[in-house]
């Protein structure tokens, strides 16, 4: 019988867990010194390994003989476990087992101390999925566990267990894992199973999966249905990709404006049943890569013969110019994923961005134009304008940095992380840009809650983030395709709002 590669390679030990190293650590680290929590709360993407993590824990704790908090393997316990023969470990999906009745049968299940072994592990997936009365009985048994029980719950969606739960939980936050760490899982399996493979489709396999493990190895598995050999091209097929190397040929004729090129591309996408929307989105996705790479920020999940052809790309393209391909692919990438007929919207749209970008250059200062709102004002931005432009670099804020201050933003509040997340940050000597492609975001941002506390918690995220003394600065860029409009509502709120202190909101006209 054929078992699935995600099965037959599930970890059996804590050092078998991929990509997950510092809870692995400190669990390892609760059993060995027999400072095992009863009740653990596991968050995290889809495929990350908590429910593998809850198990091999359920079976360490269990182990008549760990060796440094990992269980054995050999005893009894282990193998009763393994083999699913001793009734020590309890998995309930409460996707399926949601309800006030199942949880009582549990407590009631609870009372009872182990036929074998030291403890009973309840394991509850998706554990935000319970009723509300199945979660306060589940809380009145938190809060007096037996000795004998351990609760593990895992869930996709953190935000949906009710505070009261997650109090009485030692809580883990499992990571996406790198698309790096799987490619090299991935590799190393393959090499066990004494599968041939080309390097390159492995990659493509764990870029696909997302950071989720188990997806990674399904998709394995249904290549391996095509061919026992995994190739680039089966990959591609399955996955429904179109390869770097045409995406990248794809970007080259936009920067030499090769018309026929383009609708050649497109067509060859076509004729090959692919995805059209998928394609525009995977031009994005490399677009991104290569303004990352322009302004010199590390991009680890690329091969390495991917990221040297990515540089000579980048290379041949202007700043300014890749940026501006970067917007426009950006809009272009939305307006096809609702056309209702993508391949015309994929056409129009990336000749007219060819033909945009050629012979047109945006200067950085064109970006950040200030409105014309009083003369005073205006006098002062583009004196400021001319000392920037003097000390030269506009660089797009590091990734890292931008992360830290949504992450600063989130603690504080949730929603304005997700409309500040929209905007592209970019750096100056003194100063942090925040550029939107369109208003909604912006116009948010200013009409929550009061003006002055939303510029307070800017302020506080910035300076928490980056330090002390930085100018930050708001604009909405708009398209240059779009019609010319009056100048925006939110942006004249703004103005009222923000004065031209540290925090202020400018706006480019539009040509
Ligand atoms: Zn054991």
């Amino acid at each position: 019988m054929y078992l699935a590669l995600y099965r037959k390679w599930r970890p059996k030990t804590f050092s078998e867990i991929v990509g997950q190293e510092t809870i692995v650590k400190i669990l390892k680290n609760a059993v060995a010194t027999m400072q095992v929590a009863h009740a653990y709360l596991f968050s995290g993407p889809r495929g990350t390994g908590k429910t593998t993590t809850a198990k091999v824990l359920a079976k360490a704790v269990n182990c008549e003989h760990p060796v440094e908090g990992e269980p054995c393997n050999q005893c009894p316990s282990c193998i009763g476990i393994n083999n699913q023969s001793l009734l020590n470990v309890f998995e309930i999906d409460a996707a399926s087992n949601r309800g006030i009745d199942e949880i009582r049968e549990l407590r009631e299940s609870i009372k009872l101390v182990p036929a074998q072994g030291k403890y009973k592990v309840y394991i509850i997936d998706e554990v935000h999925m319970l009723t509300n009365e199945a979660f306060n009985a589940l809380l009145k048994t938190l809060e007096e566990p037996p000795e004998h029980v351990i609760f593990i719950l895992a869930t996709t969606e953190f935000n949906k267990v009710p505070v009261t739960i997650v109090s009485r939980c030692q809580r883990f936050d499992f990571k996406r894992i790198s698309t790096k760490t799987i490619w090299e899982h991935l590799k190393n399996i393959a090499e066990k199973e004494k599968l041939q493979y080309e390097a390159e489709a492995l990659h493509l396999i764990a870029e696909a999966s997302e950071g989720g493990l188990r997806d990674a190895l399904s998709l394995m598995d249904q290549i391996l249905v095509f061919n026992p050999k995994i190739t680039v091209e089966d990959t591609l097929k399955v996955l429904g990709f179109v390869s770097w190397r045409k995406i990248l040929e794809l970007i080259s004729a936009i920067r030499e404006n090769n018309q026929l090129k383009i609708i050649n591309e497109i067509a060859e996408v076509v004729e090959r049943g692919l995805d059209v929307k998928l394609f525009v989105q995977q031009i994005l996705q490399y677009v991104r890569y290569l303004n990352l790479i322009k302004n010199g920020i590390e991009v680890e999940e690329l091969m390495p013969e991917v990221l040297e052809k990515l540089r000579s790309e980048a290379a041949l393209w202007e700043e300014d110019k890749l940026f501006l391909l970067w917007d426009d692919i950006a809009r272009l990438e939305r307006e096809v994923r609702y056309a209702s007929f993508p391949r015309i919207w994929a056409e129009v749209g990336l000749l007219k961005v060819a033909r945009n970008l050629e012979g047109k250059l945006l200067k950085p200062a064109t970006i950040l134009k200030p409105v014309e709102d009083s003369k005073e004002e205006s006098k002062k931005e583009k004196q400021k304008l001319n000392e920037e432009k003097s000390l030269g670099a506009i660089n797009l804020l590091k990734t890292s940095e931008w992360q830290e201050v949504l992450q600063k933003t989130r603690e504080i509040s949730p929603p304005l992380a997700i409309h500040l997340s929209k905007g592209i940050p970019f750096k100056t000597a003194d100063s942090i840009k925040i550029v939107f492609t369109d208003e909604e975001p912006l116009n948010w941002i200013i009409h929550y809650k009061k003006g002055s506390q939303v510029k307070a918690i800017i302020k506080e995220v910035f300076t928490e983030a980056l330090g002390e003394g930085l100018k930050i600065t708001f604009n909405v860029k708009k398209h240059s395709l779009e019609e010319k409009t009056d100048e925006p509502k939110a942006l004249k709120k703004a103005k009222e709002l923000f004065g031209d202190d540290k925090v202020v909101i400018i706006n480019k006209e539009e040509e």
